[in-house]
């Protein structure tokens, strides 16, 4: 308990899914939880749930007008920002053939500007609160080929590749700001089971070790985004901390 206790924390994409299970764990471990979403009427019920005097603001991340009104309401509200989960996201199933520049540039919208953006207007706003924390919800997808999610993975290759800039900036410039990428493989979420194409389906995850081949989690997601948001971390950034339960080191 209280892991985080003290620390404001801003997550994307709060209303489903991994963004979901991230505020509450932030919220359980002490941290004053910021839960954005596109979808405002489902981020106010998560915010509502977790408690821990949680609110839920209105954020398309592809908006820069809307990152700017967000940070500053932060900032009147609770006067600084220690965390930025990074997690808002949208799948495409398309290969690079059956991807048009029109989907590409919605999938990127969402993913890349948006990571972008909310490095671009956190940070100030994190440097006058002492530092923090930056998460990047990136995937195996920017590790691996992955034809059927092409757009997808080039978003997310982006993200990998501004969580080490930014990371090696923060640094140079003397920022107490670190910043990682998380690369989840199948976890079990509303995204993964639309992708499969069994949206609305609950499947059952048994306890302890799971054999390979089984989705995970959103908790077990959540864990990892505690402890990088949480001081434990401190010597860490600029990494990519891969949580698939071994799925991208298999040789075939
Ligand atoms: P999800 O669909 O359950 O949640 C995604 C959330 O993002 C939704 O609440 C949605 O409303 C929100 N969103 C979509 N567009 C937005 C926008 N423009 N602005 C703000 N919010 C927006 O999906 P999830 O599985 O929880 O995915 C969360 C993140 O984790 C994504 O970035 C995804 O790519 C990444 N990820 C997930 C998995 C997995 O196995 N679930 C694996 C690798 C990476």
């Amino acid at each position: 308990m209280g892991r985080v206790e003290g620390k404001v924390a801003l997550v994307t994409g709060g209303a489903s899914g991994l963004g979901a299970a991230d505020s509450a764990a932030l919220a359980r471990e002490g941290a004053k939880v910021v839960v954005t979403d596109v979808n405002l009427v489902s981020a106010q019920a998560v915010a509502q749930s977790i408690g821990g005097g949680a609110i839920a603001l209105a954020l398309d991340v592809s908006s820069e007008e809307q990152w700017i009104g967000v940070i500053a309401e932060i900032e009147k509200q609770f006067g600084g920002l220690h965390v930025l989960v990074n997690n808002a996201g949208v799948v495409l199933n398309a290969d690079v053939e059956d991807t048009s520049l029109e989907k590409f540039r919605w999938v990127n919208s969402i993913m890349t500007d948006g990571v972008f953006l909310g490095m671009k207007h956190a940070i100030p706003l994190m440097n006058k609160s002492g530092g923090g924390s930056i998460i990047n919800m990136s995937s195996v997808g920017a590790l691996l080929g992955y034809p059927i999610y092409f757009a997808y993975s080039a978003a997310k290759g982006a993200v990998r590749s501004m969580t080490k800039s930014v990371a090696v900036m923060a640094q140079v410039k003397g920022y107490k700001i670190r910043c990682n990428s998380v690369h989840p493989g199948a976890i079990e979420t509303p995204m993964v089971q639309q992708a499969e194409g069994r949206p609305g389906q609950v499947q059952e995850i048994p306890a302890g070790v799971l054999p390979h081949g089984t989705p995970g989690h959103p908790d077990d997601v959540a864990a990892l985004v505690v402890f990088l948001a949480s001081d434990e971390s401190r010597f860490i950034t600029g990494a990519e901390l891969v949580i698939d339960n071994g799925v991208t080191i298999r040789p075939f």
